[in-house]
Parts: C-alpha cells; structure tokens; sequence
C-alpha cells in the first residue's frame, strides 16, 4: 500500500491506532486501488485527543504571539521544501491531478501558515479605550480547543486554512478529515510538530458522519469549523447551538458567473472552465451557472465547447493530466445521475456527458461536461452537482440576469465578466454572495476573507477577518477614582 501512514490518528505528538475502531480504506481514485488501510477513531480515541488538546492549549496560549507565528511560519518551510511529496500525497489522496496539487494544494496551506504566523505580532493586538480619567482595554483571547472538521476536495488546504488561524489565536485543534481523504491532514500533523509545535495542540483523528458528532458535542470543544455540504452543516450548527459553541460553516454553493456581451471572449470562457472543470468541478465555489448574454452566446459556446474538448484526462501522476476522477466512485455515481437529470429535463448537451475511455475502467472518471440552453427551473440549476459540469444559461438584460443570479438559498461566490467596469461593480454590489470575482473566477490568496452567506455559511477563512473566528475579546474597565455609591 502505496500510502500507508504509521497509524490512523495522530495524537500529542505522535502516531496513534485503535484496531477497535471501524476499519476503513483509503482508495485511489484513478485506479480504485487501496492505498492505505485506517481506523475510524473509538469514542476512547475521540476523548484522548480532546483531553492531550485541552492540556495543551493553556502554556501555547500563554506564549507571545511572536513565539507561536515563529513556528507557523517554520511549517510554512517545511511545507514549502516538501511541495512534492506532499501534492503527491494529495494527487493520491483525491485524484486531483499533480499539475494541480503541485501548485495550489500544499502550497496554499503554506501560505496560511506564513501569513498567520506573519502578523502573529501585530494582529493580535487589543485596543486602549480612553473613558475620561477611567479607562478600558480589549485583550483578544483564545476560545480553547477547537474542532475542524473537513471535506474531500482540498485535504490538506482545509487542514491548514483552519488548523493556522486557530493556533496563532492560542487555540488547540482537534482535526478530523474526510473519510474519503484521511491522509494529508495526519503529515499536516507531523510538520508542525517537526517545526516545534509544542504536543497536543494540533491532533488529527479519523472517522466518518458518526465520528463527528462525538467531537462537535463534546463538552471540551469551544469552536467547530466544518467545510461540507449545507445538510452536514445544518445538523452541526445544530448541534453547536445546543452548547452554544462558536461555529464557522464553509458550505455548498450554486454560484452565478455571468458573461455580458462585452467581456473578453477567451478571459470568460477559460474562467468558467476554471470555474468548473478544475479539481475535476469538485470546488465549492465553482461559477457553475453561468449565465451567458445573448449577443455573445453562440460564438461563447462554440469556443467553450473546441477548448474544452482538448481538455487532457489521464493518470493524476503524470503532469500533463488536467483532469482527473472523481473522489470517488459514490461521487461519480451521483454526477452520472445528474447529468441523466439535465438530459431529461431538456437541456442540450454540448459536449462530454460520458465516461471517457482512455482511462483505466476501475477509475472515478467523467468527461467534462457542458449543458446549454439551461433554464432556471432545471435540476441542474437549482442543485449543487459537485462534478466537471457547467451549466450555460442565457439572458437578455443586467436587471434580468442579477435577479436570476440571486434566485437561490446559496450564496457563497459569484463573478462577472465585462469590458465595463462601472457595470461590473453595480453588479457585483446587487449579487448576494460572500466573495466575488470580476474578469476572474476562483481566486482565493489567503490575504483575502473567504465564506458564503445566506445557506452557504457564515464565519470567514483566511485574512485578518479569520482571527475574529477563532478569538474573543475580552473588555478590561479600569478605574482611576473612587466608588460613588448612592447607598
Ligand atoms: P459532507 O458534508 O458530506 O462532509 C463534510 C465533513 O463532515 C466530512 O468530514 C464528514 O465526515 C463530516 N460529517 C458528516 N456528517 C456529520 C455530522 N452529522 N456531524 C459532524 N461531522 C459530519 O461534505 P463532502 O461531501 O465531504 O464535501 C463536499 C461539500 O463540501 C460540498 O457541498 C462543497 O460545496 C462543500 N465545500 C465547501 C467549501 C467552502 O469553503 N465553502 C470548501 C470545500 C467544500
């Protein structure tokens, strides 16, 4: 097995197995071979490492901020000189293709670490409240131990957006990755401890949808975090509001990118490919309406349909691949129904809709694919797929095409395209989303606050805005006079 770690939980510094948990196995999607074989955590193991976090939190918690980001920052190294190794992992991992991982996988969770452990020494600072001759000060502190719980499509990014944020603030982490993707977040592990995290502040555990809960309810846990879908995070802010925990959601979306007449045909057309074909349509912020102004719109999908007809799939290891499977075979199954979907209800496929041939049949592959003539109505349109599929809509007027854009319980991203800027920004401004694009699509530096509104969450990754999710203030009145006390 090609990528079996030494054990399935990592836990106050070390490798942990508890062979009484539910076995599992991690598969290559390419090829549907076993790459490593885990155990979902005990309820023992789920105890031990909120127990070896919570020990640890208070002295980290106590150290400058400067000592902590020093550390961040020697992970965001250590990362750096392992890139590799580490997108190989994630290419294994996920089946997202080494062109991809090697560029925006670990080195994005580099970049988290070297950007929260940058401003450790400065944006952790309180205010000083002048009252007259009296007066007050804020103090930002930790919430405690934090839970991070992931999804499938960036492992390890996700395992670090969180994991930074929480530990420059003081917090300790209890991390728990998809079951479909348990391997990156454990080497996550490994490298903060080799860069001088101190034990037990950063553990990772295994498990599924039941292992969850037994973190997100536990008593200890002062925060969760949970990238997923909008169910998942239904029920755990449900459950998080039972103790009234601190929550941030990363949720699903159904994303607007809209293409006016006047946009830069080629800039429009590779950003919705990006917008739905990169890591294989399995990004949450994906633009996968997109909306495609009449004038344009013939000379916009035969384009779209030559390019993404030379879109190279193959074997995720071999750096020419620009398109590899599904996470998973449940996942392609899911996609396939979709794309049944699209053609039942009347949409015209474009291109793809099938299971290429080229690669190996034990593989989660599908073609890219592209649905025209789409309307609102369409399943296609209201849900979220997850998968290489675009959606092209078509409008006539600014108004019309913003209120069909909003027309959804989703609001995580959305983009524009147009040679018109002060039209990009009366748009952008009526789109109700939590980040948005214009002449781009899926640009998320982690200078930038990323997070949805409406169902697609609420809380923002990234940026100074991510302290504010994993820190409290704490408000200091200081006197300089004597109690007047009318009794
Ligand atoms: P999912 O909701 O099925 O699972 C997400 C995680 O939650 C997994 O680790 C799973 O084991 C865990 N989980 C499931 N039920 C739980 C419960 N009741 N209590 C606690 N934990 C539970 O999502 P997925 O299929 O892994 O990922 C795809 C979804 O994630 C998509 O909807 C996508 O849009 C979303 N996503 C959002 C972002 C973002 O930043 N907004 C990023 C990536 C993915």
């Amino acid at each position: 097995m090609r990528a079996q770690p030494k054990a399935s939980h990592f836990i106050d510094g070390e490798y942990v197995e508890d062979t009484a948990g539910t076995p599992f196995e991690s598969l290559y999607p390419a090829t549907g071979e076993v790459i490593a074989k885990l155990h979902a955590a005990t309820p023992a193991i789920v105890e031990k490492a909120i127990a070896s976090a919570k020990r640890a939190q208070k002295e980290w918690a106590a150290m400058s901020p400067t000592a902590r980001g020093r550390i961040l920052k020697r992970a965001a190294e250590i990362m750096r000189e392992r890139n590799r190794e580490l997108s190989e992992l994630e290419t294994l991992d996920t089946g997202k293709p080494i062109q991809e991982t090697i560029i925006a996988d670990p080195t994005s969770g580099a970049d988290a670490f070297e950007f929260f452990g940058g401003i450790a020494a400065a944006g952790l600072n309180g205010d000083y409240i002048p009252l007259g001759q009296d007066f007050a000060f804020t103090k930002r502190v930790p919430l405690g131990v934090c839970v991070g719980i992931g999804a499938w499509n960036y492992p390890q990014q996700i395992a670090c957006w969180k994991g930074a944020p929480a530990l420059v603030c003081g917090n300790a982490m209890v991390f728990k990755p998809s079951e479909n993707t348990p391997l990156g977040a454990l080497k996550i592990a490994e490298i903060l401890v080799e860069a001088g995290l101190p034990k037990g502040l950063y553990n990772v555990i295994q498990g599924d949808r039941t292992t969850g809960p037994l973190l997100v309810n536990h008593k200890d846990v002062a925060k969760v975090s949970l990238t997923g879908s909008v169910p998942t995070g239904k029920k755990v802010a449900g459950a998080a509001a039972s103790d009234l925990k601190h929550v941030t959601m990363e949720l699903g979306g159904k994303s607007p990118l809209i293409v006016f007449d006047d946009a830069d045909l080629e800039s429009a057309i590779g950003g919705a490919m990006l917008g739905n074909f990169y890591s294989t349509g399995q990004v949450c912020s994906n633009g996968t309406r997109v909306f495609v102004q009449k004038g344009i719109k013939d000379r916009f999908l035969s384009r779209l349909k030559e390019r993404t007809e030379k879109i190279v799939i193959g074997d995720p290891l071999d750096e020419a691949t620009q398109l590899g499977p599904m996470v998973s075979k449940a996942q392609r199954d899911k996609v396939m129904e979709y794309i049944e979907k699209g053609k039942a209800e009347g949409a015209t496929l474009l291109t793809g809709g099938g299971i290429p041939n080229a690669v190996s049949a034990e593989g989660y592959y599908i073609q890219p694919t592209v649905f025209a003539e789409v309307t609102d109505d369409m399943t296609i349109a209201r849900e979220e797929i997850f998968g290489p599929v675009m959606c092209v809509l078509d409008f006539d007027s600014e108004d019309e095409v913003i209120e069909r854009g909003n027309a959804t319980e989703f609001g995580l991203s959305g983009g524009v395209f147009t040679s018109d800027i002060t039209r990009a920004h009366r748009v952008v401004d009526q789109l109700e989303a939590g980040t948005l694009w214009i002449n781009t699509y899926n640009l998320a530096p982690v200078e930038i606050p990323f997070g949805g509104s409406k169902q697609s969450g609420f809380g923002r990754e990234n940026s100074l805005a991510a302290l504010e999710h994993y820190s409290e203030l704490k408000t200091v009145y200081v006197s300089m006079g004597k109690v007047e006390a009318p009794y």
